[in-house]
């Protein structure tokens, strides 16, 4: 199913920013809705881009990535506990996708999203950094993770502008 103007423009979202996208066109970091898929009872998987650094021009290390992974994971489930299925790496080092279940309004995502980095940067721990639950439990940096959080709220005017701050 695909979304109209109408749609997008109520739950918040920039139009023309939904489906495929030319990575030479966006201007990171930002939040953009990507995909949604209603099923027959009526419940919406709705996925997200949550992209941090621009697209073939800068990345986040392994450790970064691994770490905010499970900040992110340990984040939504406490503050959206009953939409939030997934949130996991794009591999190309560049950010995350989010699935989250009949919930699609920006200013929600983006409120939650901005309380969790709040939250990493007080941090001094991992979540799940142990050998139970982790595949490489040594492999983290609160620290490192940290910085990327900061550049994200630094930049948090400009999160729902994918292809750049509107003039
Ligand atoms: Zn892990």
């Amino acid at each position: 199913m695909t979304k109209t103007a109408n749609d997008l423009s109520s739950l918040g979202w920039e139009l023309d920013s939904m489906g495929e996208l030319d990575h030479r066109l966006v201007k990171a970091p930002y939040i953009r809705l990507s995909s949604e898929k209603r099923g027959a009872q009526g419940d919406c998987v709705y996925v997200f881009d949550l992209r941090i650094t621009q697209p073939n021009t800068s990345y986040m290390s392994t450790i970064q990535i691994h770490s905010l992974e499970h900040l992110f994971l340990a984040g939504f489930r406490e503050h959206l506990p009953d939409s939030f299925i997934s949130v996991a790496p794009m591999g190309c080092q560049t950010g995350f996708y989010l699935i989250l279940l009949n919930e699609a309004r920006a200013r929600v995502v983006q409120k939650i999203y901005k309380k969790i980095l709040t939250q990493i940067l007080s941090m001094s721990e991992i979540p799940y950094a142990n050998d139970k639950d982790c595949g490489q439990f040594t492999h983290h940096n609160i620290k490192e993770a940290q910085k990327i959080a900061k550049m994200l709220l630094h930049f948090e005017s400009e999160w729902l502008g994918v292809f750049g701050v509107a003039a």
